[in-house]
């Protein structure tokens, strides 16, 4: 039985003071929540605030973006040692705006990923299709890439200690949600691959989130579709309260 996770990614949204804030509001928030974990991923100008106020909570910490070398000459980049000496736990990896906007591919998402893991932390790895190769009947295809050239190289233990996020790209940030039978199908598929190619006990143990204008009111639908362990928000994430409301709704 996997335990459902909800991790919030604010993007480029709030600053340390804001972010620490946060994190006091939405302990007291979650002091009668169980059986959900919870992950906050703001700017890594905020991680260790958000860690410092996260501290002897079960609220999660982790990175929006890592570089796969441990130091070197990469200005403006941050290594996964970096990351986790702020208190932070876990890190995106690939996330859509960072593939489409900033040039990463499967081969950088995999270098990142071992980078992560080699660090101890976890990786919250994203795949997803865009609009144009759902509508071209290629969405089951370019997630068996992604999965593929992205986790290439890990093991069963591996892959069953890190999270995956489906988030089909033309469901971020943009009010259109994939329907529950759409999330399930890929997802599905997912579980599947996962099975095929690091076999049944670490496929059973990976956790899947769907991601994609997730919000209190569609919550609960999307996570009762059997493969759906959680999911990854975004604009929802960023108040509190309506954070809340979609945690608990991810407990089915
Ligand atoms: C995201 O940033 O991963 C995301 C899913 O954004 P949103 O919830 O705003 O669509």
């Amino acid at each position: 039985m996997r335990t459902p996770l909800i991790a919030g990614n604010f993007k480029m949204f709030k600053t340390a003071a804001e972010t620490a804030a946060y994190v006091v509001e939405l302990r007291e928030l979650l002091k009668d929540v169980r059986g959900v974990d919870v992950v906050i991923a703001p700017p890594f100008t905020a991680l260790h605030a958000a860690a410092g106020a996260a501290a002897g909570s079960a609220i999660g910490v982790g990175a929006q973006n890592v570089h796969w070398e441990r130091d070197g000459a990469f200005t403006g980049e941050v290594s996964a040692g970096m990351i986790r000496e702020t208190g932070a736990r876990f890190v995106i990896v690939g996330h859509s705006e960072r593939r489409t906007l900033f040039g990463e591919t499967n081969a950088t998402v995999n270098k990142k990923m071992n980078a992560v893991i080699a660090a101890g932390l976890t990786p919250i790895v994203c795949i997803g299709e865009t609009l144009e190769q759902r509508d071209r009947n290629e969405t089951l295809a370019v997630l068996d890439r992604q999965i593929k050239e992205g986790l290439d190289g890990a093991t069963g233990e591996q892959l069953a200690a890190m999270v995956l996020a489906y988030e089909p790209v033309w469901a971020i940030g943009t009010g259109r949600n994939a329907t529950p039978a759409q999330a399930g199908e890929a997802h599905f598929h997912i579980r599947q691959r996962l099975k095929q190619w690091f076999g049944l006990e670490s496929s059973e143990r990976c956790r899947v989130l769907y991601g994609g204008s997730v919000k209190p009111g569609n919550i609960a639908s999307l996570a009762a579709q059997p493969d759906v362990d959680g999911a990854l928000v975004g604009g929802a994430s960023l108040d509190p309260k309506s954070f809340l409301a979609i945690i608990r709704g991810a407990v089915v």
